[in-house]
């Protein structure tokens, strides 16, 4: 039976990070119609409620509909070592995430953090996310039948490295192609699942690695590829010693066939002219984990320069390099990084990288991130009111996007009243 649900609507008929803010539509009393775990209509409440007489009614009073948010780069397995403290990139993966990784071999643990993260990423309304796994294929197989369980549209990759990592978390070149193909063959559009080409990053991937990997892309171009991009200075320098032929970072990807328009590059903070023009010109989307680039002290993204430049940008928690698992807290520091860079987003931009822009950089666009008929219903409802202090300041807007900052700038859980996955909720409302 069709279902009607009724409160605030949030969708989006165009991008405005190009085409600005008022591509966004807001609705004070809107409708969605959810029929057969898809979006069957999108209106004002009271003429979808003429047009569907028979659909059961759910009405969410002042609460904001929304597309569920979709996380465009998170490692599931560094769930358990969010905020760790003192440590930068390098430091970071030897002292706590390799540590973490290892762990992995071990189904049965791979099982219980893939099902605590995907709660955890359901409580904070992340209905989709492209994730990193570990090294073993058995991390891999955890993630997806923990995602397919709950019955989300789920994106993951075994996270490929045979150098520059402990013993344990190395395969090989024919290994890593081997055991990455198996896993895509099992999973890649299995139901709502895709399969990512997951080399961690070139530091970490011999050439030989590398080649086999884009080998592997070539074989499955449809298959999106991701990997980490110019996070840090001192990592950038390593890139530039492991690879002395290479023009910069990304010509280490290029080189070895790993460079498209399905390639999804994490962080992109340091980029040079050319490797800007080249990931333009194929087409290839970024992934901006602002909380990760501040807690890490990688540097500041160019949000502006690099979406006036015509690339797709989505949004992103980097768990657990990121320090949070909200989206809300994801998007007051991509606000706060643009500040620092005297390029203040706008409420509609902030939420449309956290949805649609995310979805498009994943190349799941148009199945998820945007309320439109069609589209799978993957919807969250949030409280605009979810603490004393954001209902005080809300209580003071002028307007809806005034009304909805304080919930994007302090925000978090308790904000998410409820969760639907293809049009069955999953999470009570609050
Ligand atoms: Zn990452």
């Amino acid at each position: 039976m069709a279902e009607l649900l009724i409160g605030q609507l949030l969708r989006f008929e165009g991008d405005p990070m190009t085409e600005g803010p008022d591509v966004a539509r807001h609705s004070s009393r809107g409708a969605v119609v959810i029929e057969d775990g898809r979006i069957a209509a999108v209106g004002e409440a009271d003429a979808l409620r003429r047009d569907w007489p028979g659909a059961a009614v759910t009405d969410l009073g002042g609460r904001l509909i929304s597309a569920g948010f979709v996380d465009a780069h998170v490692h599931y397995p560094q769930t358990q070592i969010i905020a760790s403290w003192g440590k930068r990139l390098i430091d970071w993966l030897n002292s706590y995430t390799f540590p973490a990784e290892m762990r992995f071999a071990d189904p049965r643990h791979a099982a219980d953090v893939a099902a605590l993260y995907l709660d955890l990423a359901l409580d904070h309304g992340t209905t989709s996310m492209c994730s990193y796994a570990t090294i073993h294929p058995e991390s891999v197989d955890a993630f997806f039948a923990e995602a397919e369980a709950r019955g989300m549209r789920a994106m993951a990759g075994k996270t490929c490295m045979d150098r520059n990592a402990p013993e344990g978390l190395r395969d090989t070149a024919q290994a890593a192609y081997d055991q990455s193909k198996a896993l895509l063959q099992k999973w890649h559009g299995k139901g709502r699942l895709s399969y990512v080409i997951t080399p961690r990053f070139s530091p970490t991937s011999t050439p030989d690695q590398l080649a086999a990997l884009g080998s592997l892309w070539a074989e499955y171009p449809d298959c999106p590829m991701q990997t980490h991009l110019s996070e840090q200075v001192d990592e950038i320098a390593w890139v530039r010693a492991l690879f002395p032929e290479a023009r910069d970072y990304l010509d280490t990807y290029e080189t070895f066939g790993l460079l498209g328009k399905n390639g999804i590059y994490g962080h992109a903070i340091h980029l040079e002219p050319r490797e800007i023009a080249r990931l333009r010109e194929v087409g290839a989307a970024l992934a901006h984990c602002p909380t990760s680039n501040t807690f890490i002290g990688s540097g500041l993204f160019d949000m502006h320069g690099l979406t006036q430049a015509g690339l797709r940008v989505g949004l992103a928690t980097d768990t657990g390099g990121g320090s949070s698992f909200s989206m809300l807290r994801t998007m007051a520091a991509a606000y706060e990084v643009g500040q620092l860079r005297r390029y203040p987003l706008h409420p509609a931009q902030l939420w449309w990288l956290a949805t649609q822009g995310a979805a498009r950089a994943l190349g799941i666009g148009h199945a998820v991130g945007n309320i439109a008929v069609g589209m799978e219903a993957d919807l969250i409802a949030v409280d605009l009111h979810s603490t004393p202090a954001i209902a005080q300041r809300a209580a003071q807007a002028g307007d809806f996007w005034q009304a909805l900052f304080p919930t994007i700038m302090m925000g978090d859980d308790r904000a998410i009243a409820g969760v639907w996955i293809g049009g069955k909720a999953v999470r009570a409302l609050a």
